[in-house]
């Protein structure tokens, strides 16, 4: 084992959050919160403090189905509305949210332990989300008519899918919501969501201050574990569609119960993502690039620039970039200032996870050129990590740790770097450094992920689609390829001879 400490982190403590402003308790069912239909409750926790914010219902069967059935009931009307409508009532949406947007900054940091500036980023993404999908819904139309068979008239009708069941990761509650509830709405459906039970309170809170926007039924929130909850949301013969944000082994289980009905699935799953920096890149722009992109929400992202690849002859002098801006990472709780980079780990099975990781690494003799430890809690704080030396095919080149975790691979051509860089089950999104034009052209299209950036890392746009290949899913979010999705076409055909 080779360990280097070259830095030592700590955690910012000063400064407190305001008290969040919690949500009702209760079921989100037709428009208003209900009574669940069990006593029996979920701890929801701040990871950064250890303390329990609250608790909500562990949803059962009876208020999954209680729910679906509002969304049944208000289907046909919410439907029958025109694009102008739904647009209008995502606007209206759009704008509570930004001006409600403290109130909701300040319950996603408490329940996530993520820093102030990730906060306001998802919060402002999420408003973004709405305003797409308002302007999306009116711009989505359908095929003009015309004659394919003689004397017969086609007209390709495309319709809402019906009663969409979604359910959403920890890693951005609010985010990952709004990633699902716009599309879904504009394009004409009702819907049964399922937050994260360790993270339900910025949605439960969302469904609170829009309540009045949206008939009763077209939006239902449902606490509770996914083994219950999910599971009936994704076996439901009143579901539709099925739509899951989360890890590759609840993706094939939703899939699973999805097939008895034979019920449409949309996955957005794990990823693994490889940052390829070839011998002509900017180093200390691809540097800055993977500190900010590999350790963005705590390296808790699914688009994580978590797995760099660099060519052999430039590896050092990378490296020695790549550390020195890691040491500078900044860590604090929620509260202590808006130039933290990184804030807690989730929870505390997350934690163990991830040290579990570092562990492993340690085991198996690779480098810890910076990082690798637990810091002093209380909070699950781990501090920014990067693992060197790590040669073809090691388990952490394989394996999403989703946490503060980089891992350093070389390669020595071309040829080697996309075939190394698509030796993983997943398929979500990945990047190249270069300044080579032909390079910056060619790689792109040999690299088998749904989102390739050039020069950069998760910059994300409403306009334009997100989503993976192979174990990552299928189903993509965002822009009008999720309108699309979350639609079903419909041909009817007029004899007029
Ligand atoms: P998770 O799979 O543990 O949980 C996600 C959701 O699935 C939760 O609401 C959970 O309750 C539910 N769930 C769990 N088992 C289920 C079952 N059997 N049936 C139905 N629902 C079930 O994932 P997580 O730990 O919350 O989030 C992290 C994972 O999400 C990572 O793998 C990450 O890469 C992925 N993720 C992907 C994207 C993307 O856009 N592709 C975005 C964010 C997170």
């Amino acid at each position: 084992m080779t360990t280097t400490e070259t830095s030592s982190f700590t955690v910012r403590r000063s400064g407190e959050l305001p008290a969040p402003s919690l949500p009702p308790f209760g079921q989100f069912i037709g428009g208003q919160f209900v009574a669940p239909s069990s006593t029996d409750t979920v701890p929801v926790e701040n990871p950064a403090t250890e303390e329990v914010l609250t608790r909500v219902p562990a949803g059962s069967v009876e208020d999954v189905d209680a729910a679906v059935a509002a969304a049944v009931a208000a289907k046909a009307a919410w439907a029958a509305t025109t694009p102008k409508e739904r647009s209008a009532a995502l606007l209206r949406i759009a704008d509570i949210v930004e001006e409600n947007r403290e109130i909701l900054e300040t319950l996603e940091a408490a329940n996530t332990g993520k820093p102030a500036a990730v906060a306001e980023d998802d919060i402002s993404s999420a408003v973004d989300t709405f305003r797409f999908s308002a302007g999306a819904a009116r711009a989505f139309t359908t095929l003009g008519a015309d004659d394919y068979a003689e004397n017969h008239t086609s007209v390709i009708l495309r319709e809402p899918v019906g009663v969409v069941g979604v359910i959403t990761p920890w890693n951005y509650p609010l985010l990952m919501a709004a990633w699902k509830i716009a599309p879904i709405l504009a394009a004409g459906n009702t819907m049964v969501l399922k937050p994260s039970e360790q993270t339900p309170l910025s949605t439960l809170k969302f469904a609170e201050l829009v309540a009045a926007e949206l008939p009763a039924g077209v939006l239902n929130i449902v606490t509770g574990s996914g083994r219950v909850v999910g599971n009936r949301l994704s076996e439901h013969p009143d579901v539709d569609i099925v739509a899951i944000t989360g890890s590759v082994g609840s993706g094939q289980k939703v899939a699973a119960s999805a097939s008895a009905s034979v019920k449409r699935v949309h996955l957005e799953l794990g990823g693994k993502a490889p940052v390829v920096v070839f011998d002509d890149a900017d180093l200390e722009a691809a540097a800055k690039g993977v500190r900010s992109a590999g350790f963005w929400n705590g390296g808790q992202e699914c688009g994580a620039a978590c797995r760099v690849l660099v060519h052999e002859s430039v590896a050092e002098k990378f490296t020695e970039l790549l550390v020195r801006e890691v040491s500078e990472i900044s860590i604090g709780t929620p509260g202590s200032g808006d130039d933290v980079e990184i804030g807690s780990m989730i929870s505390g099975d997350h934690y163990r996870r991830v040290l579990a990781a570092l562990e492993d690494v340690r085991k198996d003799g690779l480098t810890i050129a910076v990082g690798g430890n637990a810091l002093e809690g209380p909070g699950y704080f781990i501090e920014p990590t990067v693992v060197t030396g790590v040669p073809a095919g090691a388990a952490i080149s394989r394996t999403e740790i989703f946490g503060p975790v980089v891992s350093v691979e070389t390669f020595s051509s071309d040829e080697e770097a996309v075939t190394r860089a698509n030796e993983t089950v997943y398929g979500l999104a990945a990047s190249v450094w270069t300044t080579n034009a032909a390079r910056s052209l060619s790689v792109p299209r040999r690299l088998d992920f749904g989102t390739v950036w050039v020069n950069s890392h998760l910059v994300i746009a409403n306009e334009v689609p997100w989503g993976g290949f192979k174990g990552s899913g299928y189903g993509r979010d965002l822009s009008i390829y999720a309108l699309e999705d979350f639609s079903r076409t419909k041909h009817v055909m007029y004899n007029h001879g």
